[in-house]
């Protein structure tokens, strides 16, 4: 099938924009096949053991040390996505390009890390894996569907740390100035895309550059207020159009004279290059083209908050409003869970995990549903969809006895190999692996009651057994359908 040509517009624009060869250069790089990139799960391994277990041939992503790059037949990037470790979060299928952001925003372990345009999950995901286990990435975006795709995403890939809001970014004026690394991988004309999606192709416009130039100047003033004075704050786009990228920094650093710039290669921080001339803002700016680098393209830019704390200014009162995490939607707040709730979690816990994976998290109680929620979570008071992990249901019986039942999000954080007590090991060529991803019955040797179905290591979710036979509790959103396409990346044109 013919593909819709490369915009006119932006023909034109990049040959203003870059020399003649390396306009030329980046009209034909748009036009190659998208490099298949896979960043591993830190749960699960470095990428390149990852990859040669899995038996695909990799190189290393130069500015991401958890990024590798699938070599060999096209069919490898097919192959990966439907490969049942994609399906347990070993990994995440994310052009090398967007590998870089996270690496330039360095979140450390015990920080509270806010993605404010976070759907799919690229970046969150990438953000959670390197908090390894302590501190929080408070991961929001605007659109309900996409938000639920934040959700799920993040629990395949087994977040424990991570909080999920949605709606306009005004919902979080409570946790202004709380945040110590603040990301926006803004919404953009998507030119960086025109490799994946005949969709960016047909929808750009320079009215559309003009639109998302101002949609990422309120962006930016958002995350410049959540960001904590002397704060981080990293901006992002996947496109090459200079007023969404060093223009839109140039004119957020003149709106906000308590930012300033990192200058990148002082700091051995620029990896691949930035755009011939662009002056003083450019030291700050790194951008990965597809012409010079592996990879559909990308725009980051760091900048720091000045210690000085304009934020009693913007907001009084908000910094030090504390709280419970906000709740769901604003209505009911979650509370610790009562005795009888969080005796049932620990009876599950102690008969089938062996241990309380997450010792550490506060236990609360929402309408019946526990949540282990990471404590630094607890300080930030705004309200969420999902915080921390989904533990399962507790019901009450007939005699007033209380049923727990686990969610599908607990299978996923629980230890790659080791210790969950009861659990069902197969052999990644078993049929049953396949069986199980279908949502289909699984026939098991020794195990009664609930258990966890791993495949060669690897996690995927809940069976409940009972002579011989394994019911699925394989969410059924989450079930293969043969005649689904594979999935290409997981990230996606916005
Ligand atoms: N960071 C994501 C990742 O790595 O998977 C990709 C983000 S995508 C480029 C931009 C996101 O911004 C979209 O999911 C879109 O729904 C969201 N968005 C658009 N307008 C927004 C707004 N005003 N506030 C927050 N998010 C917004």
């Amino acid at each position: 099938m013919t593909r819709p040509p490369l915009p006119a517009g932006f023909l034109q624009r990049i040959h203003g924009q870059l020399d003649a060869v390396g306009a030329v250069a980046l009209a034909r790089a748009l036009a190659a096949a998208p490099a298949a990139g896979l960043r591993a799960n830190p749960r699960h391994g470095p990428p390149e053991a990852l990859a040669a277990r899995l038996g695909w041939r990799a190189s290393a992503v130069p500015w991401c040390h958890e990024g590798v790059v699938l070599e060999g037949p096209p069919g490898a990037r097919g192959e990966a996505g439907r490969h049942p470790w994609h399906d347990g979060g070993a990994y995440y299928l994310q052009d090398p390009s967007a590998m870089g952001v996270v690496p330039l925003l360095d979140p450390h372990p015990g920080e509270a890390i806010l993605d404010l345009a976070a759907a799919p999950g690229g970046k969150a995901t990438h953000v959670e894996g390197r908090l390894r286990g302590r501190g929080v990435v408070w991961a929001h975006d605007a659109t309900p569907a996409r938000a639920d795709a934040l959700v799920s995403n993040l629990e395949r890939w087994g977040a424990t740390n991570a909080v999920v809001s949605q709606g306009d970014p005004r919902r979080l004026l409570g946790l202004v100035g709380r945040f110590d690394r603040v990301l926006v991988d803004a919404p953009c004309s998507g030119e960086g895309m025109f490799r994946k999606s005949d969709a960016a192709r047909v929808r750009w416009s320079p009215e559309r550059v003009r639109a998302c130039s101002l949609m990422q100047a309120t962006l930016l003033d958002h995350a410049a207020d959540l960001v904590r004075p002397g704060g981080v704050l990293v901006y992002a786009t996947c496109t090459f159009a200079p007023e969404e990228d060093e223009g839109a920094v140039a004119a957020l650093l003149a709106r906000r004279p308590d930012l300033e710039l990192v200058d990148l290669d002082a700091r051995g921080l620029r990896p691949v290059g930035t755009l011939p001339g662009d002056g003083p803002v450019g030291a700050g700016c790194v951008r990965w083209w597809p012409h010079r680098a592996v990879g559909d393209g990308h725009f980051a830019a760091r900048l720091r908050r000045g210690e000085a704390d304009a934020t009693a200014v913007r907001d009084p009162g908000a910094r030090g409003r504390q709280g419970v995490a906000g709740g769901r939607h604003g209505d009911g707040r979650p509370t610790p869970a009562a005795g009888p709730e969080a005796a049932a979690w620990r009876s599950f816990a102690e008969a089938v995990l062996g241990a309380d994976p997450l010792p550490g998290h506060a236990l609360l109680a929402d309408d019946g549903h526990l949540l282990a929620v990471p404590p630094e979570a607890l300080a930030l008071a705004a309200p969420w969809r999902r915080a921390g992990v989904a533990l399962g249901r507790v019901a009450v019986g007939r005699r007033g006895q209380r049923r727990f039942t686990p969610h599908h999000a607990l299978s996923r954080v629980l230890p790659a190999r080791g210790a969950a007590a009861a659990r069902v090991d197969l052999e990644l060529g078993d049929p049953r692996v396949a069986a199980f991803l279908r949502g289909e019955a699984i026939a098991v040797d020794a195990l009664e009651g609930w258990g966890l179905v791993r495949a060669e290591g690897v996690p995927l979710g809940w069976v409940k057994a009972s002579r011989g036979e394994a019911n699925n509790h394989y969410p059924r959103g989450l079930r293969r359908d043969p005649a689904r396409p594979p999935a290409d990346a997981d990230d996606e044109v916005a």
